[in-house]
């Protein structure tokens, strides 16, 4: 399975899989139709799954188009999500299994940025290999989502979830918002030589115009501060010993960073 990343609108990523062998393709949050069927076309691929992770517009803005060019295409999305994406046809919870080609993806519930969101997890097929993590609008390069839907504490036991994932997985977050982040994450967490590097290597990824998704969640671990609750700067910079309160006051912070 191959993960093409394309973008679209004004800062989100859309991602294909593809397989090769069987001229099958899915895709991952299709914020718009347009730059999906022209690589559908480029691949010579039938489109067979849209998986969403949630409701937003710039998640599912392709959606309709989407199906009417390919009339068989099953539209997966959370269970708690029922009437708010459109074409939607299987309602899934954590745990459910989701098939394309020959790989299988782990369904992750992750409310806080919307209270049905879900992750897909896709393991890899050997250890020596990175696991492919899609998780929409929940955990960013850098930073994450924010709560529209949700509160601290459940966002802090989605976030655990990914976090509890092997360090080699890469992951697919759906916007291009890492140099912010990153900018925010070192006004809380200065010290932090890894996040110093990494700010110095996303600004000049950036300032020659690639994208910086996937990024690694071994690399998240260390330097994204919405990971890094029980980190003492964190809780120093946030003045609480307490890990929820922790990430609730960092995202409060950044809201209006
Ligand atoms: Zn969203
Ligand atoms: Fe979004």
């Amino acid at each position: 399975m191959q993960v093409i990343r394309l973008e679209a609108l004004s800062d989100n990523y859309i991602f294909v899989l593809n397989e090769p062998k069987q001229n099958i393709a899915a895709v991952v949050d299709p914020a718009e139709a347009e730059p999906v069927l022209q690589k559908l076309q480029e691949l010579k691929a039938e489109l067979v799954a849209i998986f969403n992770t949630h409701h937003h517009q710039d998640h599912i803005g392709g959606n309709r188009q989407l199906m009417q060019q390919f009339p068989n295409v099953i539209v997966y999305g959370g269970a708690e999500d029922k009437g708010r994406i459109v074409g939607q046809q299987v309602f899934l919870q954590q745990g459910d299994r989701v098939e394309f080609a020959d790989r299988t993806a782990e369904v992750i519930f992750v409310p806080g940025h919307t209270r049905a969101h879900i992750a897909y997890y896709f393991p890899p097929d050997n250890p020596s290999e990175t696991g492919e993590l899609f998780c929409g609008d929940t955990l960013f390069a850098g930073g994450c989502g924010r709560l529209f839907e949700g509160t601290p504490t459940q966002m802090v036991h989605s976030l655990s979830k990914l976090r509890s994932l092997p360090d080699h997985t890469r992951v697919w977050c759906a916007h291009e918002y890492t140099l912010k982040n990153l900018q925010f994450a070192l006004t809380v967490d200065a010290e932090n030589t890894d996040l110093q590097r990494r700010y110095d290597e996303v600004k000049t990824s950036r300032s020659q115009g690639e994208a910086t998704v996937p990024s690694l969640l071994g690399v998240e671990k260390q330097t994204n501060p919405f990971l890094r609750w029980e980190q003492p700067a964190l809780q120093l910079a946030t003045n609480t010993h307490d890990s929820v309160q922790t990430f609730g006051r960092l995202r409060g912070m950044k809201d209006k960073f």
